[in-house]
């Protein structure tokens, strides 16, 4: 890994692919596609599908939020050396043995030591060395005295205080050696780490490369925002709400815009994304007579995996890959914009952060207490949009409202996802459930905490 832009022009820049080493791809393997299966058979599915992008080298400044391929060692030690934590005078211990206020001991100041100046000068005993937060001691010096505890006077510095061993003093090395691991690869990264990244003279730094997602829609009433919506057409919403969720995440996403409900549009539209990592389309993959999209992904070579997954909202998911060695992740997501929205969170998502090289895939659980009765009929995993509201320390949630997987509102007001299981029939008020929360902002306080 150069530790320059000069090191890493110097060498070809490399996109590794990942699917060369992809595990489960076999060339030319027939498999049954599985319908009906639970979500947690559909999830292992797809992350077993979902291989770890490749790396590529950025700038340590344009690196924040992305996620570290490399682990990182440390090639110097910080801090370099011996240097004081105060503006004050370095000592020798054994000299201020009788310093107590309000009699002080006399110091000659024999030189003074400025934050990036040089230490050579040795301290003698019976003298100090003015110094400066941040400049190294001298040696000879074993401990810094503040400013504030010694009173200067020309050539002389009275000073009142006894200082303990190395006190104001911050050790060289204390932050890190040389040959420290100090970052670990699979981490996000944020301002401290950056800042460390500079500290060590990084200004490149490998992370893994950002999943690139084609989105389409598809359908003869969609249109879009500014388009006419006489007749009953209605404005593609999903393109919106599935580009967002990639961003999101981190990912980048491209728009193939709406295919209209012909096998020859659907599979043109669908075409234009397959050099992406994953190609994410909603609707027209149900049953009704209009739906192309499962034809059309055949005909283009994507084997596919499984399509009905037993949960609600979002029954009608399709997914495959395409084969050959560039073939995209396919996800064909039911229509309905929650439907759409929840089917990429339960599965899209956690594969595309697989991809992007998170080690945990999945949202922050909490438990909550319900705070009314809930029913459905067994059979189906219900992901139920839920209000998060504190009591003291318990989380109270509370369905907000229709459930409808047309009702988009059911998204907006929800800052969590209820887990009501496949075989439960009733959730009484009172209970305790399982949360995911979509909206870590729920956890923001009022008050700060000290
Ligand atoms: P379909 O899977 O094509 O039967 O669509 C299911 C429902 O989702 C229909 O009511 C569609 O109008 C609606 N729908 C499909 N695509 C979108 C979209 N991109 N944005 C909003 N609603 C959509
Ligand atoms: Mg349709």
């Amino acid at each position: 890994m150069p530790n320059s832009w000069a090191g890493y022009l110097a060498q070809r820049p490399r996109r590794v692919d990942f699917r060369r080493y992809h595990p489960g791809f076999r060339a030319g393997t027939l498999r049954r596609v599985r319908e009906g299966i639970t979500p947690a058979e559909a999830l292992s599915c797809v992350l077993d599908e979902t291989c770890v992008l490749g790396s590529e080298v950025v700038a340590s400044r344009d690196a924040q939020g992305r996620i570290l391929a490399e682990p990182v060692l440390s090639t110097r030690r910080l801090p370099p050396a011996d240097n004081s934590a105060m503006d004050g005078y370095a000592v020798r211990r054994a000299d201020l043995a009788a310093a107590t206020p309000p009699r002080g001991v006399d110091l000659r100041v024999a030189f003074e030591v400025v934050a990036g100046g040089a230490s050579d000068a040795v301290l003698s005993s019976g003298s100090a060395a003015r110094i400066f937060t941040g400049a190294p001691l001298p040696p000879g010096a074993d401990a810094v005295v503040r400013q504030e505890d010694a009173l200067r006077d020309g050539d002389t510095v009275r000073i009142f205080v006894a200082p303990a061993l190395r006190e104001n003093v911050r050790n060289a090395g204390e932050d890190v050696e040389p040959g420290e691991r100090v970052i670990e690869p699979g981490t996000r990264l944020g301002p401290a780490h950056l800042g460390f990244l500079a500290s060590l003279g990084r200004s490149v730094v490998a992370v893994h490369q950002r999943p690139r997602v084609a989105v389409l829609s598809g359908g003869d009433e969609l249109v879009e925002p500014d388009g006419d919506v006489a007749g009953g057409r209605i404005v593609s919403s999903n393109s919106y709400s599935i580009a967002a969720q990639c961003r999101e995440l981190g990912a980048d996403s491209v728009y193939l815009g709406i295919a209209r409900d012909t096998p020859e549009d659907v599979e043109r539209h669908l075409r234009a994304g397959l050099g992406s990592d994953v190609l994410v389309s909603s609707a027209g993959v149900s049953v009704g007579d209009r739906d192309y999209v499962r034809g059309a992904l055949e005909k283009l070579g994507c084997r596919l995996l499984f399509w009905g997954v037993h949960m609600k909202p979002g029954y009608p998911l399709a997914f495959g890959r395409v084969e050959g060695e560039a073939g995209p992740l396919v996800f064909g997501l039911p229509g309905n914009p929650v439907s759409a929205m929840m089917t990429f969170e339960q599965f899209v998502r956690p594969a595309l952060r697989k991809m992007a090289g998170f080690t945990a895939l999945h949202r922050p659980l909490l438990r909550a207490r319900l705070v009314e009765d809930l029913a459905k009929k067994a059979g189906r995993l219900n992901f139920v949009r839920v209000a998060l509201e504190r009591d003291g320390e318990t989380w109270l949630a509370r369905s907000t409202g229709s459930q409808s997987s047309g009702v988009l509102r059911s998204m907006i007001l929800a800052q969590g996802i209820l887990v009501f299981p496949a075989e439960a029939t009733r959730l009484a008020a009172g209970d305790e459930v399982t949360v995911q929360v979509v909206d870590e902002s729920v956890l923001a306080r009022e008050s700060p905490g000290f």
